[in-house]
């Protein structure tokens, strides 16, 4: 069941039919500036919501998604009193974007933070549930006795992790893998018990291919600041607490799950919409190849799978790397072979609903993750129904489980029943759980995610360099600077910003 679309309104200008035609819209000087923003995920409708709060009239824009539903990895579905998320369930707080979009749209009221009495996270060991130690940030330890007494690590390893008061900084400077960081900072043992589940879990990585500049810059901030971890996040947590003002939790989704942001944003959108709209590929409009601004095109002819064309000033493409470069592989192979380098892979979340009475387990706390040397088919649990309220109806839980990621890819082929089965097993064995599912709800992720291998900021500054051999084109989204969807939405933003600087320069030349 995918979430209403609101966009389905009647009247909505359609596309052109397969004559190549130009938009039609008219600026005070008679000249128009359309762009077409390819995919309908949360970078795409953050891109289509700026550019409309920014832009002058002269500059018009089509939205055009493949698939049948605007939100892309968003996706919730309200079932029988339980609100399933298939893709993200909440976003980060400290970044400001996301949260900032929820107010502009009128979403404040809806706002819903994690239950924070229950802020506890369980690492799977030997086949048992053991806590994260209380002050544990990510994997920095931050509070003595909960750290000294915890049975996650051993003695050995937590000496080792105390290390980090003393060993000196790095000497090189540049990106190095999550793992390596860890291993050198606090060790083997925080490495495999807490980093890889939890750090690389978040990014769905391999943490010994995970660049840590791309997707943890405050880490390598701290090492470089204060050497050691543990005293720089320390410090760090002093100066939060002398912080006034009510704060906030670390991460947030709204009242009915995320789809609430992508009906708001849509509901918003006043240009042309369209679903079931895949593009096929780009050309230059005038035939020619662009080299620089000064030798710009007279836009791109953006092709359709449904033997449509739409006219574009300006592109920008919201699709995963390897998608834009099957778009413009006729336009720049060099370009097009650079984005094929962002891997990607896949994952599925599997959520469960309960009656409360049937489970004997006291879900105190958000769930559990699993380090890669567990022998599990699952890579994290959430217990949704504690992680947030309103998640499930009256007397009933909901329990949301992920599979595959780069450990454990094979799970995402297997058959529905046999997910649903070998996820059934392992519930049991690790939680005790017998009882049977009152609902099942299945979302595969296939190259869904992209992986910010080391060297991945390097990449992506490569990318944007080609890029601007194509004047008109931008490339953005999760492919590039920034997964999470504060990310995806500041990206949105900026690149909002930058087709209306260049709409500004095309009508006066
Ligand atoms: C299981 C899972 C859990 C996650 N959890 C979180 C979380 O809790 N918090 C968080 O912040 N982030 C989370 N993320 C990451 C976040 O959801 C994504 O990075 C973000 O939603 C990506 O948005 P996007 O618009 O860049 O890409 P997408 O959502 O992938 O949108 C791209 C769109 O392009 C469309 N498209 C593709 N090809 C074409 C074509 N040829 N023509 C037209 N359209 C096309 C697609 O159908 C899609 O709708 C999660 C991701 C997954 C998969």
């Amino acid at each position: 069941m995918n979430p209403p679309d609101p966009l389905e309104l009647p009247g909505r200008p359609q596309i052109e039919n397969t004559t190549p035609s130009r938009h039609l819209s008219h600026s005070a000087e008679g000249r128009t500036f359309h762009v077409v923003i390819v995919g309908g995920g949360i970078t795409g409708l953050a891109t289509a919501y700026y550019l409309q709060q920014y832009a002058p009239p002269y500059v018009t824009y089509s939205v055009l998604e493949s698939d049948g539903r605007w939100g892309g990895k968003i996706v919730t579905e309200n079932i029988h009193g339980f609100t399933i998320e298939g893709g993200p369930d909440s976003f980060l707080t400290q970044k400001p974007a996301a949260l900032n979009l929820c107010r502009e749209l009128g979403l404040e009221d809806r706002l819903l933070g994690t239950n924070e009495a229950q802020r506890k996270v369980y690492v799977l060991l030997n086949g048992r549930l053991r806590p994260l130690p209380d002050g544990v940030m990510l994997v920095i330890p931050t509070r003595f006795t909960p750290f000294v007494t915890s049975s996650l690590i051993s003695w050995p390893g937590k000496l080792r992790m105390a290390l980090d008061l003393v060993i000196p900084r790095r000497r090189q400077d540049g990106d190095e893998s999550l793992a390596s960081f860890i291993r050198r900072r606090l060790g083997q043992e925080a490495l495999d018990k807490i980093a890889e589940p939890l750090m690389a879990g978040i990014h769905v990585s391999d943490a010994e291919r995970q660049s840590l500049a791309a997707t943890f810059p405050r880490f390598m901030e701290l090492e470089r600041v204060h050497r050691s971890l543990i005293k720089g996040m320390l410090v760090q947590k002093r100066q939060m607490a002398r912080r006034t003002g009510p704060s906030l939790p670390l991460f947030m989704t709204l009242r009915d799950g995320l789809g609430e942001l992508v009906s708001a944003l849509c509901a918003r959108l006043r240009g042309d919409m369209h679903l079931n709209s895949s593009v096929v590929h780009l050309e230059l409009a005038d035939g020619n190849r662009a080299t620089s601004w000064r030798g710009r095109t007279d836009g791109y002819w953006v092709r359709l799978q449904n033997g449509q064309t739409l006219h574009a000033d300006a592109v920008v493409l919201t699709v995963p790397a390897y998608v834009a470069a099957t778009l413009i592989t006729p336009l720049h192979a060099t370009l097009a072979h650079r984005l094929r380098s962002i891997r990607y892979v896949s994952t599925a979340t599997l959520s469960l609903g309960y009656r409360r009475s049937e489970l004997d387990h006291p879900l105190d706390g958000f769930g559990f993750v699993v380090p890669r040397r567990e022998p599990s088919h699952l890579m994290a649990c959430t217990w949704t129904s504690t992680k947030f309220l309103y998640r499930a109806p009256a007397d009933h839980v909901l329990l949301r489980v992920f599979l595959g990621g780069p450990h454990r890819e094979d799970t995402v082929a297997l058959d529905d029943e046999r997910i649903l089965n070998l996820v059934r097993e392992e519930l049991q064995c690790i939680m005790g759980i017998d009882a049977e599912p009152v609902l099942a709800r299945l979302h595969r992720w296939q190259n869904a995610n992209p992986q910010y291998d080391v060297g991945h900021l390097e990449r992506v500054a490569e990318i944007e360099k080609l890029a601007e051999e194509l004047p008109g084109l931008y490339l953005t989204g999760s492919a590039f600077r920034g997964v999470g969807i504060p990310d995806c939405i500041a990206q949105g933003k900026n690149v909002a910003q930058a087709v209306l600087s260049m709409a500004m320069k095309h009508v006066v030349h």
